[in-house]
């Protein structure tokens, strides 16, 4: 090697040191420098700045540093360091973010002697992660892959249905460096909006890659912080890429301990093909899109089996799919609703004679609170003196539609704020709506109501995730069948 002294160690910043970092950490540690460009190699060792020794040492290609005792020589620096815990997690954090941003590089850590981490160089993406982040955590994500505009998103996202309050990890990279951006996880977790309960925060890793002008990455001191010119631009194609993750079979909860296919086979996630999912769900339906989803489509032509009168049962490519009819219809009218409450006007229906209803003050102020939303998916509903109000005309959602029962639940669980957690009105309305107007457990339905149903089901945006935070799908893959009778 050429290094010879401390000053040529600003050359060292093509083996992946930032030039300036080292000299500056040489002058306040016992630092050994140990280099090889594959022949001899030279070893300098350099006390507090202070070049001490430029000899001959042993190494492969490559270079080692060491850097032992910092702020030795400078107490006064020493005692901004934090607690030793902190400063641990500090340097765990690093060493993390590292690991995950180069799965091609082997990582160790020790702390105090104690290996807190060990990942082998070569790994593809997912095994770093399981690696990093735990096998648990990474059991529950799936792989997010979406282009749009300038941008493209690649990365994982938790499952709906496996997200919590806390103990959430999230990483961002742009081009492959780790940076920090609070709005952009608001951006991706805004791509989860209405599949998780508000509270939940799931857990992310995205990679967004951008032509390199786009992107200015040098304004932080220490590089966590980049600016898009694109601010609003990446934002939405971050909140798309999640929500496309989010709206195929995978990401629908799964039996046993499984991955997806998709997820173990393909090697580099940052450079897979975009996954377009519906046609995971339907074995050869043609593509489901607008009115034509509400037909009977010839292709989806599986045989559908109802259990216990709830759960609708069929086979798909990779696996067992089960859907919980309820959580389905929920998921379904939910968007139907939304886009009633803001648009189109509601099949309503005239009652010939009104219904009159008791209702209690809450409800009362429910009612006419929401007057507007009720009017819009078809409940036409006027005050009849007292604690009574009269309803004229009720939508007709579905054959075994209850009006009566879902007026009164629905106003029920909007007095008393069941969803209260949901930020948007229009939301906590047609999530309130939809859970009330949807078929229930239990109710018996014949082939041609469960296929109407699932196509619906496909044509949404989130198929597999129900208004409640919770899964409206569950898959039984294929390979979890094998793995459990050994046959692979
Ligand atoms: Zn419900």
């Amino acid at each position: 090697s050429k290094v010879k002294s401390v000053a040529d160690l600003v050359g060292v910043a093509t083996f992946g040191f930032r030039g300036e970092a080292l000299p500056a950490i040489a002058s306040v540690s016992r630092f050994t420098l140990t280099t090889s460009e594959g022949g001899a190699a030279t070893e300098l060792s350099v006390t507090g700045g202070r070049l001490d020794r430029v000899a001959d040492g042993a190494r492969q290609r490559g270079t080692t540093v060491a850097v032992r005792g910092i702020f030795f020589n400078t107490p006064a620096r020493r005692k901004f360091l934090r607690s030793v815990s902190s400063e641990t997690r500090a340097a765990n954090e690093v060493v993390t973010t590292l690991a995950l941003a180069h799965p091609e590089v082997g990582f160790e850590l020790h702390v105090d002697g104690a290996c807190r981490l060990v990942v082998p160089p070569g790994q593809t993406l997912e095994d770093r992660l399981a690696a990093v982040w735990g096998s648990t955590l990474a059991g529950t994500l799936v792989p997010v892959s979406h282009a749009a505009g300038a941008f493209r998103v690649t990365g994982f996202a938790q499952r709906p249905g496996d997200a919590q309050p806390t103990g959430r990890r999230t990483q961002l990279f742009v081009n492959g460096r780790p940076f920090k951006d609070p709005f952009l996880v608001r951006a991706a977790e805004a791509g989860y909006r209405s599949a998780i309960h508000p509270g939940d925060r799931p857990s992310l890793l995205l990679n967004i890659e951008v032509a390199p002008e786009d992107v200015d990455v040098n304004v932080h001191p220490a590089k966590l912080e980049v600016r898009f010119r694109d601010r609003i631009g990446v934002e939405r194609v971050v909140e798309e890429a999640v929500r496309h993750s989010l709206g195929v079979l995978a990401a629908a909860v799964s039996v046993g301990d499984w991955r997806p296919a998709a997820m173990a086979q393909r090697g580099d996630h940052l450079a897979g093909p975009v996954v377009d999912g519906h046609d995971l769900f339907t074995p050869d339906a043609p593509p489901l899109d607008g009115e034509a989803s509400v037909q009977p489509a010839p292709g989806f032509s599986v045989p559908l089996l109802q259990v216990f009168d709830t759960y609708i049962v069929y086979e798909a490519p990779e696996g067992v799919v089960i859907v919980d009819q309820h959580s389905a219809h929920e998921r379904v009218l939910y968007e139907l609703v939304m886009a009633q409450l803001t648009g189109a006007d509601p099949p309503a229906q005239r009652l010939l004679l009104p219904l009159t209803l008791e209702l209690t003050d809450e409800e009362l102020d429910a009612v006419e609170a929401h007057a507007e939303e009720l009017g819009r998916v078809g409940f036409e509903a006027e005050p009849f003196g007292g604690r009574a109000v009269a309803v004229h005309a009720v939508p007709s959602p579905h054959p075994k539609f209850d009006a009566e029962a879902c007026f009164r639940e629905t106003v029920a669980d909007l007095a008393r704020g069941r969803f209260g957690g949901w930020a948007n009105r229009l939301e906590r309305f047609a999530a309130t709506y939809a859970c009330r107007a949807a078929v229930k457990a239990g109710q018996r339905l014949d082939q041609r109501e469960m296929r109407e149903l699932l196509l619906r089901l496909f044509a949404t945006d989130l198929p597999p995730h129900d208004v409640h935070g919770r899964s409206t799908i569950v898959q039984l893959p294929r390979e979890e069948l094998e793995r459990r009778f050994g046959r692979r």
